[in-house]
């Protein structure tokens, strides 16, 4: 999976995804971060990409111009029959969920477009951009750590990138609830103990366990995920009883 980031600061982009998980799966060419510098397609003499914005107002507004070619250089890179998504970073967008990074870890190719100042010239944006996302309900100087948040996360949807395929499958959010509390060893650390039923061997009753574990710290924790989940599979507040077994 190939990710482009159009940004105003490539090194702050490359310097923050190349190490640890993300940086073998790069090694390994499972996914590759082009980090491309806006500012090496100006036309301006003096290397400029912001200016005021029309009708006044604080700070400066990137410019169209600039984005645009970026934008044309990566596409011919790609050179693919079907256009590439062009992802807006920008707190007016959806917000960034494990299920957008499920899905869109089905991309082969993503570009990445990063505001800066007091964001981008709308006439750009309607003519590049496909989807618009943000990562919270709050603004931030730059559409860098969003980008790098969102490919952290599409990343490790990717197969291949976590070392062991399953890794991802019980995490939280990947079916709608909180994971469970995990332990490692000792088996008595500062008094506490793990929980005997893990130490037991049954598959059948740590998977019970931890279903049971996770239901409850979402209902504690997550209260909008449990209502939703509790919704889409009743059976978990009515689990069947194993028929019992006749003697003969
Ligand atoms: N003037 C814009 C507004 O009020 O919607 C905010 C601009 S912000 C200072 C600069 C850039 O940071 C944005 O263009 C966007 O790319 C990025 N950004 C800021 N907060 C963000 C968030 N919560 N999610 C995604 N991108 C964000």
């Amino acid at each position: 999976m190939h990710f482009y980031v159009m940004t105003l600061f490539p090194e702050m982009v490359l310097e923050g995804l190349n190490t640890s998980i993300l940086g073998r799966a790069a090694e390994k060419n499972i996914i590759a971060i082009d980090a491309v510098n806006i500012r090496d397609y100006t036309l301006d003499k003096h290397n400029k990409t912001d200016d005021y914005p029309y009708g006044g107002g604080a700070g400066m507004l990137m410019q169209a111009q600039p984005v645009y070619d970026c934008y044309k250089a990566i596409e011919e890179k790609i050179a693919s029959n079907e256009k590439t998504r062009v992802l807006f970073m920008t707190p007016q967008g959806k917000t960034f969920t494990q299920q957008d990074a499920i899905e869109l870890a089905g991309e082969e190719n993503l570009i990445f477009l990063c505001g800066h100042y007091e964001g981008i010239d709308q006439r750009v944006l309607d003519a590049i951009v496909t989807d618009e996302y943000s990562i919270g309900d709050y603004v931030l100087t730059g559409g860098e750590l969003p980008a790098m948040v969102m490919i952290d996360s599409i990343s490790r949807m990717v197969p291949g990138v976590l070392g062991n395929s399953q890794s991802g499958e019980n995490e939280s959010f990947q079916n709608g609830l909180l994971e469970y509390p995990q332990y490692s060893r000792p088996e008595v650390w500062n008094g506490v103990q793990v929980p005997p039923i893990l130490l037991s061997g049954d598959h059948a009753k740590v998977d019970a366990w931890r279903l049971e574990q996770s239901l409850e710290r979402t209902r504690e924790k997550r209260p909008d995920l449990y209502k939703a989940y509790v919704e889409a599979h009743p059976e978990v507040l009515h689990p069947k009883k194993k028929k019992r077994r006749k003697n003969s």
